[in-house]
């Protein structure tokens, strides 16, 4: 059980609901990063007390550093500081709500440190899986999945005593608001259309991703690194209604699932009370009053960022690291409203074909292959 916790990304929606919990469960805060909302993690700052808190931008950790002048909090900034937040002594658990790649460095600082990560994190994973996982093993490093269908996962592995028992992990995915929807019509839907989920609220990216279906591919990759299976072994299944997180199906074809409301607070608090229980910060998931619970196989025509995942899923190697940089730009650009939603899986493909592969990549070769596949998909073909 997690007791004292550095959380990189406080200022999102992940980092908001963590800060619920922590609150709840009587932890303590040893440091809190973010982006460039100093408002927000000043209030943060002064509710929490951390030793130490950074903000990506200088501009915003001068900011803050005025505003904290009166407190013995230390204001820190960049890369550098969400380094030293990632390893402070203090703190036993790091729990990386950052989005986007920029977390993978944070990470591999935190398994160095030998702390619990609480991995919100998916594009570290998804960018250099087999790097982390290794990192892990090497120093001895727990990584708990907060990400719900993992996490579901990771509850229904509880208790497995061979890993050789489960025949495969099915995750559920809410098919997002363009479910049903054909094709062109999904291409050129608005930023606004994109962003309205139907029962997970969350920030702008994975909203998008969500709507693309991305995000699933992404999850699919961020569960072959973390439970360490072939792609032969995990399924995609729609449901709709976002009440089962996700199954594990056992030689014998007993099915395990994890059931409860669509409420983030649930596997971040899991994450942080791993192995233990405690009572339940999210609301209880009333049966009686649930909606048919429904599954249908996805649509790979209609969604074509997910064929585009599965497939670098199985190339392997710094595939998935391009598939994801070239994803963030592209889904930058999509909000920035300069490429239709289409475009997004255009970019990508064209990213995959001309960004060459490496297999077994190091940290370098996976940034290399990022820097790539941000710059074929932000270019003109
Ligand atoms: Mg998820």
């Amino acid at each position: 059980m997690s007791n004292c916790i550095s959380l990189l990304g406080s200022t999102g929606s992940i980092g908001r609901q963590s800060l619920d919990v922590i609150a709840a469960c009587g932890m303590t805060v040893a440091a809190l990063t973010a982006n460039r909302d100093v408002e927000r993690m000043e209030a943060q700052c002064r509710r929490f007390q951390p030793e130490l808190a950074v903000m990506m931008d200088s501009a915003a950790a001068a900011d803050l550093r005025l505003r904290l002048a009166d407190t013995p909090i230390r204001v820190g900034s960049g890369m550098e500081g969400l380094l030293e937040a990632a390893s402070l002594e203090r703190a036993d658990t790091v729990l990386t709500a950052v989005v986007g790649m920029v977390g993978l460095r944070p990470t591999l600082a935190a398994i160095r440190a030998g702390k619990r990560i609480a991995l919100a994190n998916k594009e570290t994973l998804v960018c250099a899986g087999e790097l982390v996982m290794e990192a892990a093993d090497t120093w001895g490093a727990e990584i708990v999945p907060v990400d719900s269908e993992h996490s579901a996962i990771f509850q229904c592995l509880q208790g497995c005593r061979d890993r050789g028992e489960v025949r495969r992990l099915i995750l559920t995915a809410s098919g997002g608001p363009f479910w049903g929807w054909e094709r062109e019509k999904i291409a050129s839907a608005t930023v606004e259309q994109a962003l309205k989920h139907p029962n997970w609220s969350m920030g702008a990216k994975i909203t998008v991703d969500s709507a693309s279906l991305m995000n699933k591919g992404l999850e699919f990759i961020e569960a072959m690194r973390l439970y360490r299976l072939p792609p032969e072994q995990i399924s995609i299944v729609i449901h709709r209604e976002s009440i089962v997180h996700s199954l594990v199906e056992y030689c014998d074809n007993a099915i395990l699932a994890q059931l409860g409301v669509p409420d983030m607070r649930l596997p971040i608090q899991y994450a942080l009370t791993w192995p233990a229980r405690t009572e339940g910060v999210a609301k209880p998931l009333d049966l009686l009053s649930c909606p048919p619970l429904t599954f249908h196989a996805p649509d790979y025509e209609a969604f074509p960022c997910l064929s585009l995942a599965l497939g670098a899923a199985r190339t392997g190697g710094t595939a998935t690291a391009v598939l994801n940089g070239a994803n963030e730009a592209a889904v930058g650009l999509f909000l920035a409203g300069k490429i239709s939603f289409g475009d997004i899986a255009r970019r990508v493909e064209h990213a995959l074909a001309v960004v060459p592969g490496v297999q077994k990549p190091d940290l370098e070769a996976v940034l290399a292959a990022d820097a790539a596949a941000r710059q074929a998909a932000s270019e003109d073909f």
